[in-house]
């Protein structure tokens, strides 16, 4: 059969339209990633399609300005300032991680709680000079922390007088929050951060499948998988920063009643949701909480999804994860529903 040349030209286009059908798709879900160092923890950001470079470049500039102003050890950071006695604007960086550390403690009952400095300091967690406080050293701190001296002013937040502000708890939730925003804005609509045990996602992934996020076995491996869409995926264990003393380990999750590193039989826990802040806030809270507090508290708020490994190796997951949770083969006997 022979071909007229209109045919053979209308099926030529035909492949041309095809050829750049399958380019632009390609182009739309090419993979872009930059990882670097920050808020003492690797951070990976990853980005698909034609705005991912300049879109990811913008991001990790503003995770390192976050970092400055968020640390706790930069001598001249938003939050050293307040420190050191000057009030802090509200509607500044700091005032609004502080003002959403000040609602998550609210929130918990004081579980979490962002003043808590002055105990913490004592431990040497922010610094690496690791120490045993003696008692009174402790309940001299004590006095000193807590969000009650916190004061609010007309315009933004000032201490008391030896009080100190740390965000160590949010800082990384915040920033993966931060970075989303920063890609959304610049035209990235699939993404993944991820900040040390803090993963935050920005809509599906490329072709509309959820992204799988692995939730780390403290011993080796994986406790299992989480499937989300968009949303947040953050962990607070014990098994990370901590030292070790006369057969004794402690760790840089304290209780904020006793000053000391909380012992609620809590490993590890993982807060599933829809911004990393309030995540990261209550995964530190979970972990002091423990695990039956943690059930009732997760029942009257409902909205987040939590997975919990206590010391014994009981796997706790909240009923509502569903299918969205798969434990790992090695754990699944042990895995229990979170709740009566
Ligand atoms: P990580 O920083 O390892 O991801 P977390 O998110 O649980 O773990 O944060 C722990 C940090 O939060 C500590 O290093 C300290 O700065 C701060 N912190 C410790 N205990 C509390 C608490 N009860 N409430 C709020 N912040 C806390
Ligand atoms: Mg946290």
């Amino acid at each position: 059969m022979k071909l007229s040349r209109k045919t053979c030209l209308a099926l030529a286009a035909l492949l041309a339209l095809a050829l750049c059908a399958r380019l632009e798709d390609a182009r739309r879900k090419r993979r872009h990633t930059r990882a670097f160092f920050a808020m003492d923890t690797p951070v990976a950001l990853t980005a698909y399609g034609p705005a991912a470079p300049r879109a990811l470049e913008r991001a990790e500039r503003l995770v390192r300005r976050l970092e400055r102003e968020m640390s706790v050890t930069v001598a001249d950071s938003g939050v050293s300032r307040l420190n050191a006695g000057e009030e802090i604007p509200a509607d500044g960086t700091v005032g609004r991680a502080l003002s959403a550390a000040l609602e998550m403690r609210e929130k918990t009952g004081g579980a979490f709680d962002p003043a808590l400095y002055p105990a913490l300091r004592l431990w040497g967690f922010t610094t690496g000079k690791y120490a045993v406080p003696a008692q009174a050293e402790i309940d001299a701190a004590l006095r000193l922390s807590g969000a009650a001296r916190v004061r609010k002013t007309e315009s933004g937040f000032r201490l008391n007088s030896g009080a100190a502000v740390d965000l160590g708890g949010i800082g990384k939730g915040w920033a993966s929050d931060a970075a989303a925003d920063c890609l959304r804005e610049n035209g990235v609509e699939s993404a993944v951060v991820s900040l040390g045990g803090n993963v935050r996602t920005l809509g599906p992934r490329p072709g509309g499948a959820k992204w799988r996020v692995g939730v780390r076995d403290p011993e080796g491996g994986l406790l299992g998988v989480i499937a989300i869409g968009e949303g947040a995926v953050v962990t607070s264990g014990n098994y990370e920063r901590f030292f070790e003393k006369d057969g004794e380990r402690y760790w840089h999750i304290l209780d904020p009643r006793t000053g000391k590193p909380a012992r609620s039989g809590v490993v590890s826990a993982t807060v599933i949701g829809k911004r990393g802040a309030a995540c990261d806030a209550l995964s530190t809270a979970l972990f002091v909480m423990g695990p039956e507090k943690s059930a009732d508290w997760l029942r009257k708020n409902p909205g987040y999804g939590a997975v919990i490994l206590d010391e014994n190796g009981a796997l706790y997951f909240t009923e509502n994860l569903g299918a969205d949770f798969v434990p790992d083969e090695r754990r699944r006997a042990a895995a229990r529903v979170l709740g009566p």
